[in-house]
């Protein structure tokens, strides 16, 4: 879904950069001991005489078969033993960059992000970067979801309830967002129109979910009519207007996020939608770079 860097937007955050390919970063130094395994670390857990070569006496077990399988050891597991400490440094530069949601961010604190892109990418999941999730699709960098979720929570229901009611998400892709809103929710109706990403998304969260979720495979454009209506509707993919149907489906005291392109700025900007007694309020939010909003299933 890479599109080309936008313009400055005007959030606290690198927002123009939401889509772009995964920077080659190392991750941050970390302040406790962490348990990402470098080739070094991996081989260290190698007995002394395989190191040495001393264990190729033993032919069943040869040095790089032991070496694969202390690196399996520790691979991609090797987060999880200090993946909390990982988050909540993830989470203390969220809160850094200006998000002050507490929901938000113990919900971030909370999903093992690693465990919803490829294993190879999981040593990057804790950085501040979009990730692909194939299909040309990609994660979204953890502060661009951060923002449209705290916004969202800045919603009439919300502010009253101190929750998101029942949400409707265009755009499960691997299921991450998908698993913060379960905890942010009091249900969640979670729409995807790639039948692998569906899948995928499905064995993602059959670990990490929790209350209720359903997953449902189809055209989001059309929202999900049996749940409605939504105290909050969030798209992960944007169009030229909001589809009538999501609007239709939005509570009065509800709020809609999505990325939608802007008639006179031209490009995508994060449109909020609040249904109140009176009628429907708009505003415009900040420059985004989102994939696009498709018609059909795949
Ligand atoms: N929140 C997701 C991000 C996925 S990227 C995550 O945490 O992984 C956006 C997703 O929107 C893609 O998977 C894309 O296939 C999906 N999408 C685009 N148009 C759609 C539509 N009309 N209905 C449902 N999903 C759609």
């Amino acid at each position: 879904m890479t599109r080309q860097p936008r313009p400055p937007a005007r959030f606290p955050l690198d927002l123009d950069q939401v889509h772009a390919p995964p920077a080659k970063r190392a991750m941050p130094a970390p302040s406790a001991p962490a348990t990402v395994t470098t080739p070094a670390a991996r081989l260290a857990t190698v007995p002394a005489a395989v190191q040495r070569g001393t264990a190729l006496l033993r032919p069943q077990r040869p040095l790089q078969q032991a070496a694969r399988d202390a690196a399996a050891q520790h691979a991609p597991s090797g987060l999880g033993l200090d993946s909390a400490a990982v988050r909540a440094r993830m989470v203390e530069r969220l809160r850094a960059s200006g998000v002050r949601c507490e929901p938000v961010l113990q919900a971030f604190g909370a999903v093992p992000r690693h465990q919803f892109v490829d294993s190879a990418l999981a040593i990057q999941a804790y950085e501040d970067t979009s990730l692909p999730i194939g299909l040309q699709q990609t994660i979204s960098k953890p502060s661009v979801v951060a923002w449209m979720l705290a916004l969202l929570f800045e919603g009439s229901h919300a502010r009253a309830q101190g929750d998101l009611g029942r949400v409707l998400e265009i755009g499960t892709g691997c299921g991450y967002q998908t698993a913060l809103l379960a905890r942010l929710g009091r249900a969640v109706v979670s729409i995807e129109r790639l039948k692998p990403l569906h899948d995928k998304a499905r064995a993602n969260l059959a670990a990490h979910r929790q209350g209720d979720v359903r997953l449902v495979f189809g055209d989001g454009r059309l929202g999900h009519p049996p749940r409605a209506p939504y105290q909050s509707i969030v798209s992960a993919a944007g169009g030229d207007d909001l589809p009538a149907a999501w609007v239709d489906q939005l509570a009065v005291g509800g709020r809609l996020i999505a990325p939608c392109n802007h008639p006179e700025r031209g490009g995508q900007a994060l449109l909020v939608l609040d249904r109140t007694d009176q009628g429907l309020t708009r505003s415009w939010h900040d420059a985004v770079n989102f994939v696009p909003l498709k018609s059909g299933v795949q």
